[in-house]
């Protein structure tokens, strides 16, 4: 039974960003009561206004919906947080550390110690966010320090799969849930928790799949799941580089490849490579802390992988200078005065978040080879033009390629792909264009009179 005695247990999300916040609403819309707590007064100011922070598909509704149903509120007191939840989730960031390896936890740590410090009865803090195996541990040992021994607050796992761009969908309808839990009451509680989730899948017929575990297979599930991803990725774009030299097309080889269901189609996309607030800081994240566990060397193919990822946004460097006539010194190529159209700034399409995007990245290496570089992107715009102030950013995509001498898409946005050949073909000042993404048609720019190319493709 959820310790406030109703049916269903009052749920906190500590930190909402594009995790908690998410989380809150989705929740909220499964019928829990819900309380969502930042540190970042402008966010919860917007979210209980009913503005989402970011961009999310149908989240802006359910937000609306929720805050007038009465069932979400949005804080930044961490003492209405104690008061309110009998499970809080830790949502906050674990970015990238300073020095590059490992994963920063002072975000975590805060949100811990400020929730224990105001407890006044028994709870389950269950970590969401994605941090190195062997957080639960630590969290046990701050909980024991800054609360109240006597109310038996306990801890638990539970990892995170969503995808931005999905993650209403992948929130609501998760294919799996993962709990690493230590006692009956924690695992019962937690059940509780996502009780709704089960309970949507049942009148939808479908069933979402439990692993109970304990807290390091728990926390490791997460990083070995973003690590295979990445994995799987890297793999293709190696496979890239190896039909640049030999002559053969990647998107040909990865769908006769891919209809092995044992290698699968998915993720098998050759391109700029990965990027996000996930994928790269979490197997950098993952390598340091098996080389802390001493199981360096079983990582040690992330590096790698790591490596065949930004070897990608070179190449559409080297493309970009081949494609112009451009030679390369001992510094890199040389594209002075030539002007290029950058389309996305994302790190993917239907997001709005442009953290370690390749595009940015390939977008930054054009203009410090001295390109006239010209970014846009939907959606990404606004978070583009904090990040990478010194770029040149048009309203649309028609400014953008206006009088480019070389086009770039970096970002699968379906504005790019439907992009129509002809009528962008009469803006350009060259008709030349890579498909950082492999997601236009070929034929069809060529037959338009574009000199087009693609990732890993003749
Ligand atoms: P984010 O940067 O969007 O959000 C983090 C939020 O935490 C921010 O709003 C920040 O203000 C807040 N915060 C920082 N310190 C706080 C504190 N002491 N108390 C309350 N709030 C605090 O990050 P995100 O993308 O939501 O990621 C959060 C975690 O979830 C990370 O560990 C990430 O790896 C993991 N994750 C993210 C995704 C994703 O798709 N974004 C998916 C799965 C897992």
């Amino acid at each position: 039974t959820p310790p406030s005695g109703s049916a269903r247990p009052r749920l906190t999300f500590l930190g909402t960003g594009y995790l908690g916040a998410t989380y809150a609403i989705c929740y909220a819309e499964l019928g829990y009561e819900v309380l969502g707590v930042d540190v970042d007064e402008q966010k919860i100011a917007g979210l209980a206004s009913g503005v989402v922070p970011f961009h999310e598909p149908g989240l802006d509704e359910l937000l609306r919906r929720n805050l007038a149903a009465g069932r979400l509120r949005f804080s930044t007191d961490y003492q209405d947080a104690a008061e309110f939840g009998d499970v809080h989730f830790i949502c906050v960031g674990t970015p990238q550390r300073a020095d590059g390896m490992g994963a920063d936890l002072t975000y975590v740590e805060s949100s811990v110690v400020n929730l224990a410090q105001h407890l006044t009865r028994k709870a389950l803090i269950v970590g969401k966010s994605t941090v190195p195996v062997g957080t639960a541990e630590w969290i046990e040992q701050l909980v024991g320090k800054h609360a109240a021994p006597e109310l038996g607050v306990e801890v638990a796992w539970s990892p995170e799969f969503l995808q931005e761009g999905f993650a209403v969908e992948d929130v609501l309808r998760p294919n799996r849930i993962v709990v690493g839990v230590k006692s009956d009451w924690s695992n019962g509680l937690l059940y509780a928790a996502h009780k709704g989730v089960f309970d949507l899948a049942a009148t939808e017929d479908r069933e979402v799949p439990l692993v109970i575990t304990d807290f390091s297979t728990a926390e490791l599930v997460k990083v070995a799941a973003n690590a295979f991803l990445a994995t799987k990725i890297s793999f293709i774009n190696a496979m890239a580089e190896v039909c640049e030299v030999a002559g053969g097309d990647v998107t040909q080889l990865a769908r006769a490849i891919g209809y092995d269901p044992r290698i699968g189609n998915r993720f098998l996309q050759a391109g700029v490579g990965f990027g996000g607030g996930c994928l790269p800081k979490d197997i950098r994240a993952f390598q340091a802390r098996a080389q802390e566990l001493g199981a360096g060397e079983a990582l040690r193919f992330l590096h790698e992988v790591d490596l065949i990822n930004l070897r990608r946004r070179t190449r559409v460097l080297n493309l970009a200078a081949e494609l112009l006539g451009r030679r390369s010194g001992p510094a890199g190529p040389d594209l002075s005065g030539a002007r290029i159209a950058v389309l996305g700034a994302t790190f993917k399409p239907n997001s709005d978040d442009i953290r370690d995007a390749p595009s940015l990245a390939v977008a930054g290496l054009l203009l410090k080879a001295g390109a006239d570089v010209r970014v846009y992107d939907p959606e990404g715009m606004d978070n583009a033009k904090k990040a990478a102030p010194d770029l040149t950013y048009e309203p649309t995509l028609n400014d953008a390629v206006r009088d480019a001498d070389l086009v770039c898409v970096l970002t699968e946005w379906a504005d790019f792909r439907n992009a129509d050949p002809i009528a962008v073909g009469e803006l350009v000042a060259g008709k030349k264009v890579i498909d950082g993404r492999n997601c236009l048609d070929p034929a069809l720019w060529s037959q338009a009179g574009w000199v087009y190319r693609g990732m890993g493709r003749p």
